[in-house]
Order: C-alpha cells, then sequence, then structure tokens
C-alpha cells in the first residue's frame, strides 16, 4: 500500500521543479512535489528572495519571491501534491516497471516518472546556535510574507545577503528591527550593508544569540558578545533565523545515478539512465551545461515530454502549444 499514486513526481521545489510540475499538469499528468524544505522556490527562496532578477526571458527585473509566487501560480493550475519538509531518499522498482518512492518522513509514493530538479541538494537551514525549541513559535527560517511581520519586533540572525536583505524588506513594516551578526564584517553585499546603517534598525556585532524566552512563543532575546563575553537583553517577538543552508545530493547518491563532480549526467533527452528518472536545472551535467533558471526551465520542459513519451509510447513528444488550451 502506498500514500499516493502519480504520474510523475518532481523532486525539488526550487524554479526549475515548479515549471516543470506546471508542464507536467498541461501535458495530463497527476503529479506530487517532493522538497526537503518547509516552502517553495530553491535556492531562490532560500537565499536571495528580495533580489531583483533580470535574465529571466519576458520578466525585466522580477524579485526573486515574486517570481516564485508565479511559478507557484502556475503550477497550481494543476493541483499538484505537496509534499515539503521531506526529502526523496529512496526508491524501488516494481513488478509492472513503476517506481516506488520513500520519502525521509516515511511517504510513500507510486509513479511512473521521475524528473530530479534538486539543484545543488538537499537544502538543510542551519540552526541557531540557541532557541531552536521555539522554531514555528515566532522563530523563522524563511520571510515568506513580510506583513505578517507588521507591529512586531523582529530579531535577525546572519551576516549574509539574505539576513541583509530581510533586515531591509522588514524595516518600514515591522516595530523595530534588530540584526545580529558574530562578526563585525558582513558577507552581504556591501551596498545592502550601507542602506542598512542607514535605515532604523539596529545592528549588534559582534554578537550571538545566547538565549531565547518567552511563554507559548519567544518574547525575548539574550545576546552575548563574541569578544567579551558581556549580555544584552531585547525585546523580540519574531525571530528569523538567516544563518545559511548546507547542502548535499545525499540519498540520491544511492540510486545508481551517475554523478560527476555532485552532479547527474544526462542526455539530450534529461534522461539519467535509470529508467524513468529524468533530471533538470542546476543538478544536471552534460556537455556545455549552464546553470542558470532560464536553462533550467527548457530542461524542465524536455524532461516532463521525454518522460510523457517513454511511460506511454503512444503520447507525442510535442507537447502542443498551451494556447491551444481553453
Ligand atoms: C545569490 C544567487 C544569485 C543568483 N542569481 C541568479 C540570476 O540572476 N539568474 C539566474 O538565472 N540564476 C541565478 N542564480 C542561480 C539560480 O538560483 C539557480 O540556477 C536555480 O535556483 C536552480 O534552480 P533549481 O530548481 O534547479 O534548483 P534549486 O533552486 O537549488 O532547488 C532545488 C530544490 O530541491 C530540493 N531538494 C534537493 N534534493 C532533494 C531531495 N532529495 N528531496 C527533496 N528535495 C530536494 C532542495 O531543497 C531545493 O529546494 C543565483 C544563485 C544564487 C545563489
Amino acid at each position: 500500500m502506498s500514500d499516493l499514486e502519480v504520474d510523475m513526481v518532481v523532486v525539488g521545489a526550487g524554479p526549475v521543479g515548479l515549471y516543470a510540475a506546471y508542464y507536467a499538469g498541461f501535458r495530463g499528468m497527476s503529479i506530487a512535489v517532493v522538497d526537503s524544505l518547509p516552502e517553495p522556490g530553491g535556492q531562490v527562496a532560500a537565499l536571495y528572495p528580495e533580489k531583483l532578477i533580470h535574465d529571466v526571458a519576458g520578466l525585466p527585473g522580477v524579485r526573486g519571491r515574486d517570481l516564485v509566487k508565479s511559478l507557484l501560480r502556475q503550477a497550481e493550475s494543476y493541483a499538484p501534491r505537496w509534499l515539503l519538509g521531506q526529502s526523496a531518499s529512496t526508491i524501488e522498482r516494481l513488478g509492472d516497471g513503476r517506481i516506488r518512492l520513500h520519502t525521509t518522513t516515511g511517504t510513500e509514493v507510486v509513479t511512473r516518472s521521475i524528473v530530479l530538479a534538486a539543484g545543488i541538494g538537499t537544502f538543510r537551514p542551519r540552526p541557531l546556535p540557541a532557541g531552536g525549541e521555539y522554531l514555528g513559535r515566532g522563530v523563522d527560517y524563511f520571510v515568506t510574507d513580510p506583513d505578517a511581520y507588521a507591529g512586531h519586533d523582529v530579531l535577525i540572525v546572519g551576516g549574509g545577503d539574505s539576513a541583509v536583505d530581510w533586515a531591509l524588506a522588514l524595516e518600514p513594516i515591522a516595530r523595530t528591527v534588530t540584526l545580529v551578526h558574530r562578526r563585525e564584517r558582513f558577507t552581504a553585499h556591501e551596498a545592502s550593508v550601507a542602506e542598512l546603517r542607514r535605515s532604523r534598525a539596529t545592528v549588534r556585532t559582534p554578537y550571538v544569540v545566547h538565549a531565547l524566552s518567552g511563554d507559548r512563543e519567544v518574547s525575548r532575546a539574550i545576546l552575548r558578545g563574541t569578544a567579551a563575553g558581556e549580555l544584552h537583553e531585547v525585546d523580540c517577538s519574531r525571530v528569523v533565523a538567516a544563518l545559511g543552508f548546507t547542502a548535499d545530493l545525499g540519498p540520491l547518491t544511492g540510486w545508481g545515478l551517475r554523478i560527476v563532480d555532485r552532479h547527474i549526467v544526462v542526455d539530450s533527452t534529461m534522461a539519467t539512465g535509470v529508467p524513468g528518472v529524468y533530471a533538470a536545472g542546476d543538478v544536471t551535467e552534460y556537455p556545455g551545461k549552464v546553470r542558470l533558471i532560464s536553462v533550467g526551465f527548457g530542461e524542465a520542459a524536455l524532461a516532463v515530454n521525454n518522460a510523457a513519451v517513454a511511460g506511454d509510447p503512444s503520447a507525442q513528444l510535442f507537447p502542443g502549444h498551451s494556447t491551444a488550451t481553453a
């Protein structure tokens, strides 16, 4: 018995996986999308949601999170099943040629084909050194809806682009914004750091989060200076832990795929060599590969159309024009 039976599983809800999900739906397939992160959007949502992307065809200067929102809306037109917060871990071949995919939370999905849009691998947010027990109770790894921070005292932890970008995005909305970083120097873009220093936000360096407290939800943080060890208390009803992510292909390395330098080798149909398993986006490797969103979108369409024909030899490779649909 499996929890779900679909025509295609897309592993990875980054930009390429979201587009593959749309495309599979457009081809009339039922779809499930698995991602190890609790939010869709892959690198775009996790690393640079506030940055403007200038090189996606037809969208001059689209903010990362707006691109993800549009891709989600497009994918949602075919109602995929979302299996977020769990990683695709193992596969087994069934007697009828289909594949049973197992996830790390114990979900089992039986499918005809899989598109691996796994980017640079399973993303895991780096945890806060203290206060992890407040995760989901005022502490988050992502800012999905900046308006949800209106009126809050927000503590942002980190020194990279996402920490600084989120501080800048929330500063006009939140009651107060405090950015804590364990070093004096930021790794974020210099112009963004300069803008932050001119803003209303309070910058505390070099400090780390020593402890969080609060009844049901977080309400206070104790910061500790990394140089002299002094303690400093701040009110905070929301904390954004933007300490970066680790990524690795993890369980996919046991699937019998050809992997070169942490990328999956594919042919011109995006087939991996494991029957029914295709790949698209940053995770793929072939001569001339360029790791860009626009390239990944094309690969997603190739992978889905070729998988459709492999799963049903009577199907056409050319999907028809989307303009022909109602
Ligand atoms: C700072 C920065 C700026 C960039 N700017 C641009 C730009 O201007 N233009 C451009 O074209 N590109 C840009 N890129 C590159 C672009 O973000 C990537 O090319 C794009 O995100 C690749 O999309 P993807 O869907 O293939 O992979 P990803 O975005 O990496 O998404 C892969 C998803 O798969 C999930 N996953 C992996 N393994 C598993 C598993 N086993 N089970 C479940 N889920 C799994 C991950 O959690 C992740 O969510 C930039 C990248 C960075 C870091």
